[in-house]
């Protein structure tokens, strides 16, 4: 079986069945055989974990660590302008790059933060969420048989978005418990194929921040095969401790070689909205769009100046978020520890893996499915995120991105899984 259609999904079911087409011997031989619905290369994607774990936790009524969402709307600024805008007219189609007031803002952003100079008019894109951001940059990039570095454990939409280009993913493995880089790893994984190397930092689901010298050794590499550097950074202000977010658009000759993602939805706790972009040399992200205006033709109008209300928000706004989240971290990490798992604890993002091995479960995906049954809480098994799932078959991810009470109470429950055992 290809890379291009690795099972990065769907293995807590078994998904794809209902398509697979009947022989010409069950109708008779007089009847041909019914082609299946779905094309062949996005047939291991028929579901994701996120629908299947979240679907789990409400028909059992479990708390949900599993999807990553928050149960709490982002800044009041931002409804209401989204609200102004919405009651203000502002509902018809918006010019296909993107609302100037938003692309504007997205420029400032990346200037105030990393001191990137980004022009507004030709360098990005506002897209239907990172996940169309993404999509429309591997499909407008990657010829059929290119090759696309991914980091497993890797966010299942990169699979899917690069089997649709027709294109190869190559896997870089990162592993238990601190997801170091191996660098023979990461050389071998260049050919002259490579086209596209997809980075994530902060990384979903480990909650691993690159450091610079990753990054600027994967940069270099991506330089040496002139492969273009698509990085992904929803959770660009989610860092805890002494970390730091380097953007790869900031290392040395790599900011005419790489496209950046990021999102609303992690940054101001709206997931639902879907407003992402996207931003890189003017020849990239042209053809990004060209791809995302026969996606989505245009993203949702009204939500775009109230993220660029947000994009401005001062300081104090980005350093809650971050400490906010880092002492949620902190009460997760602690209650799952006090549960008897053991921890990798994240430097970034608002997830954290676990190792339930040492609670007598070897198997993660099992103790998925049973865990809601078992103590009433929801999480995700990692090793769905891997092209070979014996990486880390005990792990499990958690998010904490809600509200202190939640997290009280999802601690307390886990606390009673080992007497369970
Ligand atoms: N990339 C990563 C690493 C994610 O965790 C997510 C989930 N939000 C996305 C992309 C998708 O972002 P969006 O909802 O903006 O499409
Ligand atoms: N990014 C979210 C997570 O990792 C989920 C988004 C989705 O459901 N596709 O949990």
């Amino acid at each position: 079986m290809p890379q291009s259609v690795s099972t990065t999904t769907c293995r807590v079911s078994p998904c794809g069945r209902a398509a697979i087409g009947r022989s010409a011997r069950e109708y008779g031989e007089l009847v041909p055989a019914r082609r299946p619905a779905l094309v062949e290369r996005m047939r291991p994607f028929t579901s994701t974990i996120f629908a299947e774990i979240t679907a789990l936790a409400t028909r059992t009524g479990a708390i949900n660590l599993g999807q990553g969402f928050p149960d709490t709307d982002g800044p009041a600024a931002i409804l209401d302008a989204a609200g102004a805008a919405i009651h203000g007219g502002l509902n018809q189609y918006p010019p296909g790059p993107g609302m100037p007031v938003l692309r504007e803002a997205i420029a400032q952003h990346q200037r105030r933060f990393y001191g990137l100079d980004v022009d507004p008019d030709t360098e990005v894109l506002v897209t239907a969420g990172a996940t169309e951001a993404i999509a429309a940059t591997i499909l407008a990039l990657c010829e059929p048989g290119d090759e696309v570095i991914t980091f497993d454990p890797v966010y299942d939409s990169y699979a899917a978005s690069i089997a649709l280009a027709g294109a190869v993913k190559r896997t870089v493995t990162l592993r238990w418990p601190d997801f170091g880089l191996d660098e023979a790893d990461l050389r071998a994984a260049f050919t002259a194929r490579t086209r596209v190397v997809l980075v994530n930092t902060p990384h979903n689901p480990t909650g691993k921040v690159f450091d610079r010298a990753e990054l600027e050794l994967i940069g270099s590499l991506a330089l040496d095969h002139d492969a273009v550097v698509v990085t992904d950074e929803v959770y660009e202000h989610q860092v805890y401790d002494d970390a730091v977010h380097v953007p790869v658009a900031t290392l040395t000759g790599l900011a005419d070689q790489t496209v950046t993602v990021s999102s609303a939805g992690k940054t101001f706790s709206v997931t639902g909205w879907k407003v992402g972009w996207l931003h890189g040399p003017a020849e990239l992200v042209a053809a990004a769009r060209a791809v995302k205006q026969f996606l989505t033709f245009v993203s949702a109008g009204p939500l775009q100046p109230a993220v660029a209300t947000g994009l401005g928000l001062g300081d104090d706004f980005y350093a809650g978020l971050a400490s906010g989240l880092q002492a949620k971290r902190d009460l997760l990490v602690d209650g799952l520890r006090a549960a008897g798992f053991a921890v990798s604890v994240p430097r970034g993002t608002y997830f954290v893996v676990a190792d339930a091995a040492r609670l007598g479960f070897a198997d993660g995906v099992e103790l998925c499915q049973r865990l809601p049954e078992l103590v009433g809480v929801a999480a995700v098994p990692v090793s769905v995120f891997y092209d070979d799932p014996k990486a880390a078959p005990s792990l499990v991810r958690f998010a904490f991105c809600k509200r202190e009470e939640v997290l009280h109470d999802a601690v307390e429950r886990l606390s009673r899984l080992s007497s369970l055992v």
